[in-house]
């Protein structure tokens, strides 16, 4: 009976240990104010909220002086299928550079905003080296996140929590661990919250083509600016 008791004991502190780490595992790392965990999303957008100057005034390209892409060209557009991907679309624009092959290898990549580094490393085989940034922008009095992803690059110079400024340069334009020829891989999502992903999927959910969008939000009119 004795042993039974203490057999039970154990089932019970097992559970509670288990139950602790599941609650640990489970809990988003950031918290509010009295402590409690919150979701990464109201976590950024109390950053933004704390940092009116990281609201974007509006959008410039990756590469070229200014953000102008000048001298680059885009070699596979946003939702293109590719055979060698199962045909799916690609989720995003592989800019090059207009002399081809690798001579745009090393050239600088700017952010396409104001906003900030939630990821910047390795991002496994087919990506090589990635940062991702989390905009705010205006938009009917609201603010929206959006993010940028910017694949296959070589030289990094942000870091995860980093604050950036529009054509601020984060990084080099790279081959993705020699896989391609150098190119930039840019995503823009509009769910700013999901996993790295492949690059390539049967549907472009959440992501929208970058050039378009760019070119839509260049000049963005925000409160207290004129
Ligand atoms: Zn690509």
């Amino acid at each position: 009976m004795r042993l039974f008791g203490n057999q039970n004991s154990i089932k019970k502190m097992k559970y509670i240990l288990l139950t602790v780490l599941l609650i640990l595992v489970g809990c988003d790392r950031h918290l509010n104010n009295s402590g409690e965990p919150i979701s990464r999303i109201v976590h950024l957008k109390k950053i933004f909220m704390e940092n009116p100057d990281l609201i974007s005034k509006g959008f410039q390209f990756p590469v070229g002086k200014d953000g102008s892409a000048n001298g680059y060209y885009v070699a596979q557009g946003f939702q293109k299928r590719n055979k060698r991907f199962g045909g799916n679309f690609h989720l995003g624009e592989d800019w090059n550079g207009n002399g081809g092959g690798d001579t745009d290898l090393g050239d600088p990549v700017y952010s396409i905003a104001n906003g900030i580094v939630v990821f910047s490393g390795h991002g496994g085989r087919g990506w090589g080296n990635v940062i991702r940034i989390v905009h705010s922008y205006p938009q009917n009095k609201n603010q929206i996140l959006v993010e940028s992803v910017y694949g296959h690059v070589l030289d990094m110079f942000v870091s995860e929590g980093d604050h950036v400024k529009i054509g601020e340069k984060i990084a080099t334009i790279g081959n993705a661990d020699g896989l391609y020829h150098a190119h930039l891989h840019l995503e823009i999502r509009t769910d700013p919250d999901m996993e790295l992903g492949g690059g390539y999927a049967p549907n472009t959910y959440g992501f929208t083509e970058p050039r378009a969008f760019i070119r839509k939000n260049k000049d963005l009119k925000v409160a207290g600016n004129p």
